[in-house]
């Protein structure tokens, strides 16, 4: 086309911006092929659901839902603050927490501003970072992982921002205390790092981070968490971000007056209360993986280590005719191609039945 459009006027990086991809609705595979009984390993959701309690809460919220929710989220804040035993002036709540990545990306980065993220690290950094327009730097990975050196090296002075997910997701690796907080004190003070923590609960390493220990002394820092993974409150959205006061004010200069709605965060205050779930469904998630590294183990596949609650198996061969293959049994796993990994299909642990019969098509497909 050569006569001027609204194309035109896309913000620089939307137009050859690629999406999120999704995993596929179970609705949809169902619909597709007539069936009722699909199993969906593909977007690290709980298989066990939720908390009761989160449940009940719920329930109970339904009556109010003609109001606003409470826009500053003050119970859930506190509830949270006590929880870290941090200042609730530290915290930023979000639509997911994929909403308080992208409210760092809207503060921190612009054109001429560098993002700093590791090769096969979550889409949602590029995406965010591109998005506002600002550059992408991708270190390359060390044994499908976060490589801190190669990142260290990459960090310049145009870089505002760089993205740590720890556990990484797609890949299931994860970085040690040591390492990071080293990495974390070398940066330069002005430069924005962000840790990702959307499957720390999963992790049982003994020399696994909290890096919301760190925050007194690197108010650069911002540490994310969300209630989508192991608390099982995927649909409702909310996580939120751990930082300096004066970075989530910045935060919540740009963040919607009603992100999170009153559904989630009553459904995330009771939640939290429910250690006793919380500890179940990391057990369950334990027996889960050592079914499906097992599984993968007898017909011969290698796996990438997971800590998280969700594992990525090469399958040999192109990725998406596998996955097509497997579509057609009903079972949903997720291709990570556009993660850099064409052979890779990441299977998120699922209930025992589950992760069964998945393996069972998996070995008939492959054959
Ligand atoms: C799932 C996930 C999130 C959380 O997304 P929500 O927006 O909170 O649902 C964040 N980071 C990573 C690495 C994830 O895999």
């Amino acid at each position: 086309m050569n006569k001027n459009t609204f194309l035109d006027h896309a913000a620089p990086g939307i137009a050859n911006l690629k999406p999120y991809l999704p995993g596929k609705p179970i609705s949809e595979l169902e619909r597709e092929l007539g069936i009722t009984d699909s199993v969906k390993l593909a977007s690290n959701e709980n298989p066990l659901g939720c908390s009761e309690k989160a449940r009940t809460a719920i329930q109970k919220e339904l009556s109010e839902v003609a109001r606003y929710p409470d826009g500053g989220g003050f119970a859930l804040r506190a509830a949270l603050a006590a929880r870290h035993d941090l200042d609730p002036l530290r915290i930023t709540l979000g639509n997911g927490s994929n909403d308080v990545l992208d409210m760092i990306a809207r503060v921190f980065l612009s054109p001429g501003r560098e993002s700093l993220f590791s090769q096969h690290a979550f889409a949602v950094y590029p995406i965010s970072s591109q998005a506002v327009g600002a550059t992408l730097k991708m270190a390359p990975a060390f044994e499908y992982g976060h490589d801190l050196q190669a990142m260290a090296g990459m960090v310049g002075e145009h870089t505002s921002v760089v993205w740590i997910a720890n556990p990484n997701n797609p890949t299931g690796t994860w970085l040690k205390g040591g390492e990071l907080e080293a990495f974390i004190a070398d940066l330069p003070p002005n430069v924005i790092v962000v840790v990702d923590e959307a499957y720390t609960e999963y992790v049982d390493e003994p020399d696994y981070p909290d890096a919301s220990r760190w925050l007194d002394k690197y108010p650069n820092l911002i540490v994310t968490r969300t209630f989508s993974k192991v608390y099982g409150l995927a649909s409702l959205r909310v996580g939120y971000g751990l930082s300096h006061p004066d970075v989530a004010d910045l935060l919540n200069r740009v963040r919607q007056p009603f992100n999170v709605n009153s559904m989630a965060l009553v459904a995330a205050e009771a939640a939290l209360q429910d250690q006793d779930f919380v500890r179940h469904s990391v057990e369950a998630n334990r027996q889960g993986m050592a079914t499906l590294t097992e599984g993968f183990g007898k017909m011969g596949l290698d796996f990438i280590p997971s800590v998280g609650n969700f594992i990525s198996v090469d399958v040999g061969r192109p990725v998406e005719e596998v996955d097509r293959a497997l579509l057609h049994k009903g079972c949903i796993g997720r291709p990570i191609a556009n993660y850099g990994l064409p052979k890779h299909l990441r299977v998120t642990v699922g209930l025992e039945q589950e992760n069964e019969r998945f393996l069972q098509a998996l070995s008939e497909v492959l054959g």
